[in-house]
C-alpha cells in the first residue's frame, strides 16, 4: 500500500509513510472487508459511511504538518483509522464523531490497540471543541460548504485546518488554511476529492 499508493502518487513525508506502515488497517474495516483493507478506495462502514482511502488520509495528514507535541481536532472520526494515524504523529488527537454508535465502535478499537493519544468525543465536530483549543491542526474528513467559522477561533497562530470544501459530491478541493498572526487565514487549494457532507450547524443541514 504505502509504496504502490502513497509513494508513487507523492506522499513524500517519512513521518507519515512510517505511520501509514504502523498502523494496521484491517483492525478498522468490517469482518467481511478485512481482505480488501489495503485496496486503493474507501470501505463501506456502518451508519452509511466509510473509511477514507488510504492516499486521502496520507494526504491530508501530510498537509497538516503534525509535530509529536501537536494537539489536533479530527473532525469525523468514522472507523477511527485516521485519527490512530494522526496519533502516530501528534501529541493529541481529540476525534469528534455525530454518530453515537460509531464513536463507540472506533473507540473499542483504539482502546484495543492501545492508542491511548486519542480521546473520542460524540458530538457536532462543526462546532470545534472549544474546553480543549487552541489546536495545532484541524483535519476533517467530511466536506462542508465553507470553514466553519468556530474552528477559525479554535486554531492556534500557526495552525493548520485541512477540510475539503464544496457543496456537492463532486466539487470539492482538499483545502489548507494556515493562521497568521493577524488572524488572517492563507489558503491552498490541493486538489479535487469526494467526501461524505459534513452535517451540522457549521456545515450541511441534515435533511435525513
Ligand atoms: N476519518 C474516518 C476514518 O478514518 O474512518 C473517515 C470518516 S467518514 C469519510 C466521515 C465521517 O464524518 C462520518 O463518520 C460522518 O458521520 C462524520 N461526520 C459528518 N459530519 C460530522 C460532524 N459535523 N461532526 C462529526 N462527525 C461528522
Amino acid at each position: 500500500m504505502v509504496s504502490e499508493q502513497l509513494e508513487s502518487r507523492g506522499i513524500r513525508d517519512e513521518r507519515v509513510l512510517d505511520a501509514m506502515r504502523r498502523v494496521p488497517r484491517e483492525e478498522f474495516v468490517r469482518q467481511s472487508t478485512r481482505r480488501n483493507a489495503y485496496e486503493d478506495h474507501p470501505l463501506p462502514i456502518d451508519e452509511g459511511q466509510t473509511i477514507s482511502q488510504p492516499y486521502i488520509v496520507a494526504l491530508t495528514l501530510q498537509a497538516a504538518q503534525l509535530a509529536e507535541t501537536d494537539c489536533v481536532l479530527d473532525v469525523g472520526t468514522g472507523s477511527g483509522y485516521a485519527a490512530a494515524v494522526a496519533a502516530e504523529l501528534a501529541g493529541r488527537v481529540i476525534s469528534i464523531e455525530r454518530h453515537p454508535e460509531l464513536a463507540a465502535a472506533a473507540e473499542s478499537v483504539l482502546k484495543r490497540l492501545g492508542c491511548d493519544r486519542v480521546t473520542v468525543i460524540v458530538g457536532d465536530g462543526t462546532l470545534g471543541y472549544p474546553d480543549l483549543a487552541p489546536f495545532d491542526a484541524i483535519v476533517a474528513a467530511a466536506a462542508g460548504p465553507r470553514i466553519p467559522a468556530p474552528w477559525v477561533h479554535q486554531l492556534a497562530v500557526g495552525g493548520r485546518i485541512v477540510m475539503p470544501i464544496g457543496d456537492s459530491r463532486f466539487g470539492q478541493a482538499l483545502t489548507r488554511a494556515t493562521k497568521s498572526s493577524d488572524g488572517a487565514l492563507r489558503r491552498e487549494n490541493l486538489g479535487a476529492v469526494a467526501f461524505v457532507p459534513l452535517i451540522g450547524e457549521y456545515g450541511v443541514s441534515d435533511r435525513s
